[in-house]
């Protein structure tokens, strides 16, 4: 499975998705990952799926998940099916968790965050778990989160198709990583994986916030025997400190009163070169242009790039 590289014949079957988290309303930022997901799915006449991913109910904005559909509307950033939401999935993740514990692949871990804090290294991600629990709950002590085994030995390689090859030790740079949370819920790790599966996604493009989760995904989809999608991780937009746009940065969201100017923006942003008078199309005008256009080779292969320079340029 490759991703197409220009005069390169297209291929009969590509299933892409998106999954915002409705933690609040699309900004920037996610607008980007929507666009060059649908965009590399369309320009390869693939399906494009939607999924909410509204599994951590503590950080779900109520309203969130209907205002980001109602904008992905908007700007004609139509999905094919059924919009899959992740908090009506936890038979599926249970039944993946069982079979993990069947495969002894999993163990109840009963640290509490601090405790992991203070003997921890830092890793890649957070604190890497030391094992304190591996071989077993020490006396006394109730379970709170699942934890998987990582293994011992080689870097974790995969061939990202922007961003090339990705080594990760997840022992060490990661460590044993939860799978359900002490709260109960299941992590976003699994479900991911769970959920793609279901959904039959033969592609993933994404923000590459999420570069370094992927080796713990495409782990847990070894360990659960389920196929491995194709990866392409597109720089994320940041501030001028680096900072990722998003609720914490307090990111505008996107306005549904102008949304060709903001895909412009977005194809600006992912190096498109969108003539000046394309903010003037309509919907369908703009998106003729940007799927007849869109060239992966042109994608900047950079984790992360400052929005404010994309829009001096501009
Ligand atoms: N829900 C995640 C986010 O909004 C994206 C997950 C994914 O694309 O795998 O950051």
């Amino acid at each position: 499975m490759s991703f197409n590289k220009p005069g390169e014949n297209i291929i009969s079957r590509y299933r892409g998705r998106f999954a915002p988290s409705p933690t609040g309303p699309l900004h920037f930022g996610s607008l980007v990952a929507a666009v060059g997901s649908f965009l590399e799915a369309r320009s390869r006449g693939g399906e494009w799926l939607v999924r909410m991913e509204d599994l951590d109910l503590p950080r779900t904005v109520p309203g969130a998940a209907d205002d980001i559909l109602r904008t992905l509307d908007a700007f004609g950033l139509y999905w094919d099916g059924e919009v899959m939401v992740q908090s009506t999935r936890n038979e599926a993740y249970r039944a993946a968790l069982d079979e993990m514990e069947k495969l002894g692949a999993v163990y109840p871990c009963a640290c509490t965050r601090k405790e992991i804090a203070d003997s921890a290294i830092s890793g890649i991600d957070g604190p890497v778990y030391p094992g304190i629990c591996r071989a077993g709950l020490p006396e006394g002590r109730a379970p709170r989160a699942m934890r998987v085994y990582t293994d011992p030995g080689s870097p974790f390689r995969f061939d990202d198709a922007l961003q090339g090859r990705v080594s990760q030790n997840l022992e060490t740079e990661v460590g044993d990583f939860v799978v359900r949370r002490a709260d109960g819920l299941f992590a976003y790790q699994l479900a991911v994986v769970v959920d793609d599966a279901e959904q039959a996604i033969t592609h993933v493009v994404r923000g590459a916030d999420l570069l370094d989760s992927t080796p713990r995904q495409i782990y847990l989809q070894q360990l659960l025997s389920l196929p491995t999608p194709a990866y392409l991780h597109l720089p994320v937009a940041v501030n001028e400190r680096g900072e990722k746009l998003g609720k914490q940065t307090l990111a505008p969201a996107v306005s549904r009163v102008n949304p060709v100017t903001q895909l412009c923006e977005a194809l600006a942003f992912l190096n498109q070169a969108p003539p000046e008078e394309l903010k003037d199309a309509d919907l369908d005008a703009f998106w003729k242009w940007a799927i007849a256009h869109w060239r992966v080779d042109r994608l900047p292969a950079v984790r992360s790039r400052p929005l404010s320079r994309v829009k001096a340029l501009g």
